[in-house]
């Protein structure tokens, strides 16, 4: 039993109100709040750090993959803009749908420019640390900056943590891990320097050398899935090398581990690197990320839960907000070599051959027991195996742009989140560049809330 310490209640004042707030400036906060200024809502966005992108930016995200099915272009609305926005400010001449290597700076300004010019307000430096709830309504957040603490009061609340950090404060129930409460493996990126590329080869960069390492009994670590290392730049490339197994994201001395094991592990890669890859002899690793790089972690219980089951279905729903189609993509939680191996192999099996995809409920974005939140990104309400295909940034920017688009409607129409006409959000969103495959659309979403209107089950 942990000791229990009580703090002296504090009366904050209030910085800021606005119509929609967004928690968390990753790219599911950014398409939430670009979404929400744009359809007319006043929006604030809060991010704990200094930028927004969050994994993409902070994380040294190497590549946005998969915003196709490889025939349509699944995330056509904010989240291509956004890559497009990235490309052009990277000075590349194209744009890949499929694999595009994205330069972290360049993430940020992108994020910077669309932000502004929607109109969304961003407090960086801002930590949400706690909520006030009054019967499902979420009244008033409790943030501290390095300016002090405030409150923030809002209409409609977005969680883009990730962790869905704020859905926890307002009591939203949530399941974590396998049967074992074991998550997949995150990974520390890092960024390196003064390569010289020696053709002109973008991605899988190391590949060929670790896998001959592996048949030689060479490995410089215990790691047998190699995901790989991509170029971003002139002379410079991001690494998603090194799963760090064994860690419980949700316990902070876990995680705090977890930073000094991937750094170790960062200066191994590092050497392999220097000393077997042609280019990198006189390479640098610049830095390893400033956010660690997880996966998985809380699933919110929302009004429907996606599952393995839909996605081998390729299930379409009545209130679609959009279609997606990367693969089921566990990663192995601990060291176990085959269950390592097998991540890579299991991916390639359950891909969806051209053209397949699978719908994303709006309900998906409802947490259970509030009335005026929604969650996006990786923490939407599915199962573990839906969860590891919806998580990457295209799956997470279309649910941001989902939530962001239904709270500003929400506040136009003066309706709730759960009497919301889907048919018309569903409209609105095509109308952005959403792909739907669920017409007729519904004339209404009541028949969607069993529970009625306000539904908090
Ligand atoms: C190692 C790794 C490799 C990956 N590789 C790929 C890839 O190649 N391609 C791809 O498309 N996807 C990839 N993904 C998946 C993808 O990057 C992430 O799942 C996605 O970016 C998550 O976006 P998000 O907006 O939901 O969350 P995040 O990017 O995690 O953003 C959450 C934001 O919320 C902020 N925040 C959290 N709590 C608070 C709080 N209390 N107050 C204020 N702010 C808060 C954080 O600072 C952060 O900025 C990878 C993920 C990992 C971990």
């Amino acid at each position: 039993m942990k000791e229990k310490v009580s703090f002296p209640a504090r009366v904050l004042d209030t910085a800021a109100s606005a119509g929609v707030v967004v928690v968390g400036g990753g790219t599911a906060g950014i398409a939430a709040a670009v979404a929400a200024a744009r359809n007319g809502a006043e929006t604030l966005l809060i991010e704990q750090s200094g930028c927004c992108g969050g994994m993409a930016a902070r994380g040294l995200l190497t590549s946005i993959i998969c915003m196709t099915d490889g025939k349509d272009v699944l995330a056509n609305g904010i989240c291509r803009e956004f890559v497009e926005r990235i490309t052009a400010d990277m000075k590349l001449a194209e744009t890949s749908y499929r694999w595009q290597n994205i330069h972290p700076e360049s993430v940020k300004r992108a994020a910077d420019m669309m932000l502004a010019e929607a109109g969304a307000r961003v407090l960086y430096e801002t930590v949400v640390t706690d909520c006030a709830v009054e019967n499902g309504t979420v009244t008033a957040l409790r943030c501290f900056s390095p300016c002090g603490g405030f409150a923030v009061t809002g209409k409609i609340f977005i969680d883009c943590t990730g962790d869905a950090n704020l859905a926890a404060l307002a009591g939203v129930p949530f399941e974590y891990g396998d049967e074992e409460g074991k998550v997949m493996a995150p990974t520390l990126c890092v960024m390196y320097d003064n390569i010289s590329y020696p053709d002109d080869r973008c991605n899988g960069i190391g590949r060929r050398e670790w896998s001959e390492a592996e048949k030689n009994h060479e490995l410089p670590v215990d790691e047998h899935h190699f995901v790989g290392f991509f170029r971003n730049g002139e002379g410079c490339g991001a690494g998603n090398l090194g799963h760090i197994y064994g860690t419980d994201v949700l316990d902070i001395f876990s995680r705090s581990e977890a930073w000094t094991r991937g750094r170790a592990l960062a200066r191994r890669y590092h050497e392999f690197f220097r000393d077997k890859v042609a280019g990198f002899a006189k390479s640098g690793l610049t830095l390893s990320a400033d956010m660690l790089g997880v996966r998985e972690s809380r699933r919110i219980a929302g009004e429907y839960q996606m599952t393995s089951d839909d996605y081998f279905a390729r299930r379409h729903f009545d209130d679609d907000i959009g279609s997606f189609a990367y693969p089921v993509d566990i990663h192995a939680s601990g060291g176990d070599a085959e269950k390592q191996a097998a991540v890579e192999k299991k991916i390639i099996e359950v891909a969806y051959a051209a053209g397949e995809n699978y719908g994303i409920p709006y309900r998906a974005l409802l947490p259970k027991n509030t009335k005026n939140l929604l969650a996006a990104g990786r923490c939407i309400s599915t199962d573990r195996a839906m969860q590891s295909s919806i998580r990457v940034v295209p799956g997470c920017m279309i649910t941001g742009e989902a939530a962001g688009t239904a709270a500003a409607m929400t506040l136009s129409k003066g309706c709730s989140l759960r009497t919301l006409d889907v048919s018309s959000l569903q409209k609105r969103l095509v109308e952005q560049g959403a792909v739907i495959k669920v017409p007729p659309f519904p004339p209404d979403c009541r028949d969607l809330f069993p529970c009625g209107s306000e539904s908090s089950s």
